[in-house]
């Protein structure tokens, strides 16, 4: 027998999703964020479940997106931060990438591969910093920003694009998406000073997409909402309409009885205050299972929730069986999604262990199978 640890990717449940993102934000296209082999759920996999649905897929690397061109996408791609180096600049004609501007380093490599002839072609979006503070133009650099594109693509199609700091606070983070709006309204009118036509704009993440429909504008960029996870610490995914995309399920190999006082695990962090049977969870850390989850932690076995007990390890997790007195050697057990073990949000499993739901999906470690 296999280790009984595997992932299930519901295709059906990513295709709702989108359609919440289409009702959200009915007069917008939508780039369906696939970043990080989308959010750990199989790049590949995603885009053809969303290919017939969407308009645009968004990556990291120039790399990724090469492979979903060899794969048969044909629809929009876009580089979320651009070129990493000047190398990558034939490669945007080559397989007709929209690219994020969000440097001078960037504008640099640009004009210095179109010194001899000006490109063709230029896609994508100039970035701007309205308050973010990572990626973009602030104000006083677009004079300059114009000048060179000038000379890189005279005919370059390039929309704005910024992104929100705080867009999942409860009431928009005390103003901070209507301060950075402000920002961004400011900017786009000296950018069309300047002499430029905004082809479009893009703004609104998941968050944004769900509560800030001003700021939906000519794209959004869903990522989180798409797997069926919440973008807001104090909303559920299923009070937003969205479906768990992932399940990471498993069994119990080994059921244990306590008795009161004995100790469980690595630094025999949890205690039994009384008898109680124990089940031991083929899942880890290297799995991809939060090593920070405490005791309490929501999981769920033979169809009832319950709670883990004591350290996660790399390979086992354990859990307690107290009120589950059917849960035996191979009973079913759900980490997070939908299983046979029962349903535990991934939220709340992030939640207790101190993150965000992204950052479980992402963490999603190889040696796990995954089925669709
Ligand atoms: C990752 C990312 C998104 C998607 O954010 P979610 O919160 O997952 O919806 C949108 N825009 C940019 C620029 C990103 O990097």
């Amino acid at each position: 027998m296999t280790r009984p640890i595997k992932a299930t990717i519901d295709l059906d449940a990513l295709r709702h999703n989108h359609a919440v993102v289409r009702r959200s934000a009915p007069n917008s296209k939508i780039w369906s964020v696939v970043k990080a082999n989308a959010y750990g759920h199989g790049d590949l996999r995603v885009v053809n479940a969303l290919a017939d649905l969407t308009d645009g897929f968004a990556l990291l690397e120039v790399a990724s997106a090469i492979r979903l061109r060899e794969a048969g996408i044909t629809l929009p791609i876009l580089l979320f931060e651009g070129i990493f180096s000047p190398d990558e600049v034939p490669l945007l004609a080559k397989y007709d990438l929209h690219t994020v501007i969000h440097s001078e380093a960037q504008l640099g490599w640009l004009s210095w591969l179109s010194n001899h002839a000006p490109l063709n072609t230029l896609n994508g979006f100039i970035k701007l910093n309205t308050g973010m503070n990572r990626l973009g133009f602030t104000a006083d650099q677009l004079p300059l920003v114009s000048q060179q594109l000038h000379t890189i693509c005279p005919t370059a199609s390039l929309g704005l694009m910024a992104h929100f700091a705080e867009a999942d606070a409860p009431n928009g983070g005390a103003g901070s998406v209507p301060s950075q709006l402000h920002t961004f309204e400011a900017m786009k009118q000296q950018w069309r000073d300047l002499g430029h036509v905004a082809d479009a704009v893009s703004l609104a993440n998941s968050a944004a997409i769900l509560v800030h429909p001003e700021t939906h504008q000519d794209w959004v960029r869903p990522g989180i909402m798409l797997y069926g996870a919440s973008p807001f610490a104090d909303r559920s995914a299923a009070e937003l309409d969205l479906q768990p995309v992932m399940t990471l399920c498993s069994e119990i190999i080994s059921v244990q009885t306590l008795a009161a006082g004995q100790r469980v695990g690595y630094g025999g962090t949890f205690v039994a205050d009384k008898p109680m049977r124990i089940g031991t969870v083929a899942c880890g850390y290297a799995d991809g299972y939060p090593r920070h989850a405490p005791t309490g932690t929501p999981i769920a076995v033979a169809g009832k929730e319950t709670r883990t007990l004591g350290r996660v390890s790399m390979d086992m997790l354990t859990c307690d069986l107290s009120d589950i007195p059917e849960a035996r050697l191979g009973s079913p057990v759900t980490l997070w999604g939908r299983g046979a073990g029962g349903t535990i949000d991934a939220d709340a499993v992030a939640k207790s262990a101190g993150t965000i739901s992204y950052e479980l999906f992402c963490a999603l470690a190889p040696r796990v199978p995954v089925f669709c």
